[in-house]
């Protein structure tokens, strides 16, 4: 893998890489769409992605990452929104790799990082339960010793990719204490291993969520990553230790182009869209929606690499890019219009029908913490106010 001398050569370098191995069968998008077609297609361009060097970009070397900074993963992250590249095994590269590189012991990096960044070992992930979503520290599943090893029991809720993964990432009380620091464990669990049973279920947005039963499931002592009673920690710490950038703003701004396209093409009832005045405000809406997460993810890659953080540090983008979700949905589909409703298929349904399903895939916005919880998070940490 060469070093890149500046970040437009290395955007440069992703673009091409796209243009000459992204498939035509591109338009898939991992978490909504579980064709088993499509996924083979996505798993076997995101091995190529592997191949590259480029998965675990930021991660040490030794453990086989690139050792890259963190503005390399944002651009790269950027190019793959924007192509709508399809990328396999996002819980096995940010959470539990950061799991990893925060807690877990030397021999487990050496062991399970490079099965990920390889993408030979597909992850799902069993934090929530369901009784334990938000409040995720009163989770009831419980790991207990059996000799060396552990007997896990309990019951996971929307488990997304659960059917196409290897194993799912744990989280287990280990101590009857409430508190969750001290008596959360994690455990690496074979999705194939007796007791384990997946009960598929299809949210709205499209996708599968899976309710994950973990019935008397026994794992041996090399399965708990890092130190007994340390998870709750591990967990808090694991998004930023992996790169810790999300950048969902490069992929809209990538359809409000296609809806810029259509809007200077296309005729309503009053004439071209584009010269409407709504469709204006509309257009303007989208664009400060987008140009505001960018200046924000920038500002917060600066002053993680500057050792600058701020009260707020990290805390303001989740916000904004959590509530913004479904808002920008909602916009663009008033700049088209009644026809944003209809589904892909349908006669006369623009962009293909592909905003019919946006909207609707925009509300699933609860994974890694729901927009309330974040604008909690920022209330405590960022200002220090009482929960
Ligand atoms: C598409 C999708 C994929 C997911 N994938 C996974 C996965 O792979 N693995 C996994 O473990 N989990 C997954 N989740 C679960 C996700 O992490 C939870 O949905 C989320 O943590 C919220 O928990 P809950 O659904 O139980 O809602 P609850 O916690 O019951 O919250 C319900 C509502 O109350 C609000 N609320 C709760 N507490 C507060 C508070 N203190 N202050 C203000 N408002 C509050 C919430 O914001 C929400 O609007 C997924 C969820 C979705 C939607």
């Amino acid at each position: 893998m060469s070093h890149p001398l500046n970040l437009d050569a290395w955007r440069q370098e992703i673009r091409e890489f796209l243009a000459a191995e992204l498939p035509p069968e591109h338009a898939f998008n991992t978490e909504f769409d579980d064709a088993p077609d499509q996924w083979r297609i996505a798993v076997e361009f995101s091995r190529k992605v592997a191949a590259q060097g480029w998965i675990g970009l930021t991660w040490p070397t030794e453990y086989g990452g690139g050792g890259r900074p963190i503005s390399e993963l944002l651009v790269l992250l950027e190019e793959f929104a924007a192509a709508d590249a399809p990328m396999v095994n996002s819980v096995g590269v940010f959470l539990v790799a950061g799991t990893l590189l925060v807690g877990g012991t030397e021999e487990q990096k050496h062991r399970l990082l490079p099965e990920i960044s390889q993408m030979t070992t597909l992850w799902a992930e069993g934090l929530t339960e369901p009784e334990a979503g938000s409040d995720l520290g009163s989770l009831r599943t419980t790991a207990v010793r059996e000799g060396e090893g552990w007997v896990i029991d309990g019951q996971k809720a929307y488990t997304s990719w659960g059917p196409m993964s290897d194993m799912l990432f744990v989280a287990a009380r280990t101590a009857s204490d409430p508190s969750p620091s001290g008596s959360i464990s994690i455990f690496c669990v074979d999705l194939k291993a007796e007791g384990v049973t997946l009960h598929p279920m299809r949210n709205f947005g499209g996708g599968i969520q899976s309710t994950t039963y973990l019935d008397h499931v026994r794992v041996g002592p090399e399965a708990l990553i890092g130190e007994v009673g340390k998870g709750w920690g591990y967990i808090m710490k694991a998004f930023y230790a992996s790169g810790g950038v999300e950048p969902i703003y490069a992929q809209q701004e990538a359809r409000l182009r296609r809806l810029v396209s259509h809007c200077r093409t296309t005729r309503g009832p009053q004439g071209l869209l584009i010269e409407q005045t709504r469709v204006i405000d509309g257009l303007a809406e989208l664009a400060r929606m987008v140009q505001g997460q960018r200046l924000l993810a920038y500002e917060h890659i600066g002053n993680t690499m500057a050792g600058r953080m701020t009260p707020y540090e990290g805390g303001v983008l989740p916000v904004l890019a959590k509530e913004w979700e479904p808002l920008f949905a909602q916009v663009f589909d008033e700049v088209l219009g009644q026809s944003s409703q209809l589904t892909a298929g349908t006669e006369h349904a623009p962009l293909g029908g592909a905003p019919e399903a946006w909207y609707r895939q925009s509300f699933a916005n609860h994974a890694g913490g729901t927009p309330q919880v974040k604008r909690m998070v920022l209330a405590t940490r960022g200002l220090g106010l009482p929960r």
